[in-house]
């Protein structure tokens, strides 16, 4: 919470002997809460680095590289908690809807990673289960929960057992239908999911250039911010944009 947030910032800025707070304190402190300590020591190798490198790339140009989506605040690939990487998205205003082309894009998003990792290395990892579980859940949320789905309708069913509410559990008609129902309420999730994957991978290969200076700025600076992330975007000399901006930090 915030003043969790709060004390850490400021053990943070105490730690490097500043008497106020600054925003990278506040910045340090909202990763270490959100997701644990970063352990510069860990022992990564350096194709696990690369590995890393371009799946966090993954997710962030598939995000980038579409409309309706939050803006990605911050690529890293220091290791923190039992994370290897991190894309961090930052919503640009409150959420309380979500809408349809929304909840899809975040899946997409998700599987960024996995879809980058298959497509430079012909390989895919257990580094994509966490994203694989999250985009899992999304999807039936939106089928099961908010009637997201053409085929299901704005019905809402109970987690997995494919009966809704109304039709109870009695009489093997009911059961019949309950498996059936649980039956296309799984073909719907693997069909969402499996056509994100498949936005992904093209979007991915369609902007092969970019995810390549994209994993490579990662591999040599470790964290690239929004801004940078839009100049490689954009198609800008990552090196002389990164070299601009040092130049600017340091007058
Ligand atoms: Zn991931």
């Amino acid at each position: 919470d915030l003043e969790n947030l709060v004390n850490e910032a400021a053990l943070m800025a105490a730690h490097a002997g500043k008497d106020r707070l600054e925003m990278e304190d506040f910045e340090e402190a909202k990763d270490k809460v959100l997701m644990g300590v970063e352990r510069k020591s860990a022992i990564v190798s350096a194709q696990e680095r690369r590995l890393t490198a371009y799946h966090e790339a993954g997710h962030a140009l598939v995000a980038a590289l579409q409309g309706n989506t939050d803006p990605v605040h911050k690529v890293t690939i220091i290791p923190r908690g039992r994370a290897l990487g991190l894309t961090q998205q930052l919503p640009t205003e409150d959420r309380l809807t979500w809408t349809k082309d929304y909840a899809i894009k975040r899946i997409s998003i998700m599987m960024g990673g996995r879809a980058a990792e298959e497509l430079i290395f012909n390989e895919v990892t257990n580094g994509a289960g966490m994203d694989i579980k999250m985009a899992t859940d999304l999807a039936r949320k939106m089928v099961c929960e908010w009637g997201m789905s053409d085929k299901l309708g704005p019905v809402s069913y109970e987690a997995g057992t494919g009966e809704t509410p109304f039709l109870g559990r009695d009489g093997l008609r009911n059961r019949e239908h309950a498996e059936q129902t649980a039956e296309e309420i799984d073909k719907e999730i693997r069909a969402l999911i499996t056509e994100q994957y498949d936005l992904a991978r093209s979007l991915l290969y369609d902007n092969m250039d970019k995810l390549q200076v994209m994993a490579e700025a990662l591999l040599k600076w470790e964290v690239i911010d929004a801004e940078e992330i839009l100049a490689i975007v954009n198609g800008e000399d990552i090196e002389e944009v990164k070299a601009a901006r040092e130049a600017e930090r340091a007058e």
